[in-house]
């Protein structure tokens, strides 16, 4: 309904003009402002028109989407491109335009979608038994949801590290999700705890003749057979989640190197289709224990288990790029809440905090590390605090030491801006710390130190972080406060990274 007496500015607040984009799944958050705010409007939604139309091009084609308002005026678009724009090919920029319209109020943002052409991809895979039996209907479903997913992480990374100011920067998906056939039977993958599912599957990878040739490729895998012991948890009355996590067998939740490795089981939450995603973060549904697995840190609904487990696809391939645990973020107790990127009028949600764990392992493929979370229990009332804390600000980003070690990782820089390769020897003896001076060295002027993190041993969580090169003057030798030399006589290494992109731990308690 249009009304003459109205008059509103649409502000968009995560897109500019002219802004260039690579990935295909967009979330537009903006708000209308009312400026005659003694008059109520009537019109609760916004919609997008998004067109693309150029003498070049053989097929015009154009989308619509709308958001509801919110109270107080914010909305959230989430646009998929992906049926529309070349995901793969030559470098080339397609302008779109994107016509906003609420009430009688519009606005015009032109932007670019840019086909991304960075080397160094992340590849979706599903691991399939040799005597799995799964119909091909239900496994069609998995891939799909594995697609849109990951295309979301994509999205959310680029909207995060927009946001720490990093520009719209992410990782590249090498196409679609693939098939890997392991070796094991389902029996035997029922048998293994998570480390040893990890183990076995990152060994397998690196010596199949698909991809054990591939340094520039990291992996996302789901296990096909995850299997759920419903009858169990019913004839046990424990509705725990530790009950839950023992009787899902073939399960993992796991990142670290190049493989991050989930369970296929929580893919039942999981929307297939774009216009399901925010239906799904919404719903509160409860999950039914006895007939199905929950991890959704206690919300036990639909949408609580979407959350926690998209969570923490994003939060353990963070870990793949090298990042630590932070105690707030999605580092840390922060992955739980990833619905709050996309849905509006949000209620505030106490949920437990995490701790972190680890276990160790001898291990025998090279990996920088494979820290996990356990759960608490529900402790101490912090409701207020969380609900200061969550109008304030989104519990769901990356702190900053963590963004800044995703600008500099390869497979989120593009390669035409990222010539540089760095040859292993150097890399190996470029970075070291002196203990008699207590100081960090770069060996080479083009290698200036970026960042530096003190982290804790058993749980990589990360301590204090420096960060030497914020002023313009480049250093090459970084001299540790007291805080962190007393903190690395004590079950705690550093990480350190250059400019350049260079990462390496340093002092770890073997070695050092
Ligand atoms: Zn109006
Ligand atoms: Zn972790």
């Amino acid at each position: 309904m249009i009304s003459d007496d109205c008059e509103h500015r649409i502000e968009v607040n995560n897109l500019k003009h002219g802004e260039i984009v690579q990935h295909t799944l967009l979330l537009i958050k903006g708000h209308i402002r009312q400026l005659r705010p003694l008059k109520k409007c009537v019109e609760q939604q916004i919609h997008l028109h998004v067109k693309y139309n150029s003498s070049l091009e053989s097929t015009p084609w154009e989308l619509e989407q709308q958001s509801q308002i919110s109270r107080n005026g914010q909305f959230k678009l989430l646009c998929d491109l992906g049926q529309h724009v070349p995901v793969t090919g030559n470098y080339r920029k397609l302008p779109l335009q994107l016509h906003f319209c609420y009430c009688n109020s519009v606005l015009h943002i032109e932007i670019l979608y840019e086909c991304p052409t960075n080397n160094y991809l992340l590849q979706a895979l599903y691991i399939k038994c040799s005597n799995q039996h799964t119909k091909d209907e239900e496994v069609r479903a998995c891939f799909d949801k594995i697609n849109l997913n990951l295309r979301l992480v994509q999205s959310v990374y680029a909207d995060q590290l927009r946001a720490a100011a990093y520009g719209r920067s992410t990782f590249t998906l090498n196409g679609d999700c693939k098939v890997f056939e392991t070796q094991l039977t389902c029996e035997e993958v029922w048998q293994l705890n998570e480390e040893s599912l990890w183990q076995n599957f990152a060994e397998e990878i690196l010596n199949s003749s698909a991809w054990g040739g591939e340094d520039k490729l990291k992996f996302v895998a789901f296990i096909g057979c995850t299997k759920y012991d419903a009858a169990a948890i019913a004839a046990s009355g424990d509705f725990s989640y530790a009950n839950i996590r023992r009787n899902l067998k073939g399960h993992a939740a796991l990142g670290g190197g190049g493989l991050a490795l989930f369970g296929a089981a929580y893919l039942y939450a999981w929307p297939r289709y774009c216009k399901d995603i925010n239906a799904y973060f919404g719903s509160t549904e409860k999950v039914d224990p006895t007939q199905l697995p929950d991890d959704s840190n206690y919300r036990c609904t639909y949408g609580g288990v979407y959350a926690t487990t998209l969570g923490a696809v994003v939060h353990e391939i963070g870990h793949t790029f090298d990042l630590g645990h932070t105690i707030d973020g999605v580092m840390g107790n922060g992955f739980d809440y990833i619905n709050r990127v996309f849905t509006i009028d949000n209620l505030t949600e106490h949920l437990p905090d995490r701790v972190i764990e680890r276990t160790a392992h001898a291990l025998n493929v090279q990996v920088a590390e494979r820290p996990r979370f356990t759960q608490l229990k529900r402790s101490t009332n912090k409701f207020l605090e969380k609900y200061h804390e969550q109008k304030t600000s989104d519990p769901f980003y990356f702190t900053r030491n963590c963004a800044i070690i995703l600008a500099h990782n390869k497979w989120f820089k593009n390669c035409r801006t990222n010539g540089d390769v760095f040859d292993l020897a150097t890399v190996e003896t470029l970075l070291k710390y002196d203990p008699a001076d207590k100081c960090v060295i770069s060996g080479e002027s083009k290698h200036a130190l970026c960042l530096i993190e003190v982290r804790t041993v058993d749980k990589s969580l990360v301590k204090y972080w420096y960060e030497p090169s914020k002023s313009d003057s480049l250093i090459y030798k970084f001299h540790l406060p007291q805080e962190a030399i007393e903190a690395l006589e004590k079950d705690h290494y550093l990480f350190v990274l250059t400019r350049s992109g260079v990462a390496k731990r340093l002092c770890e308690p073997r070695n050092c």
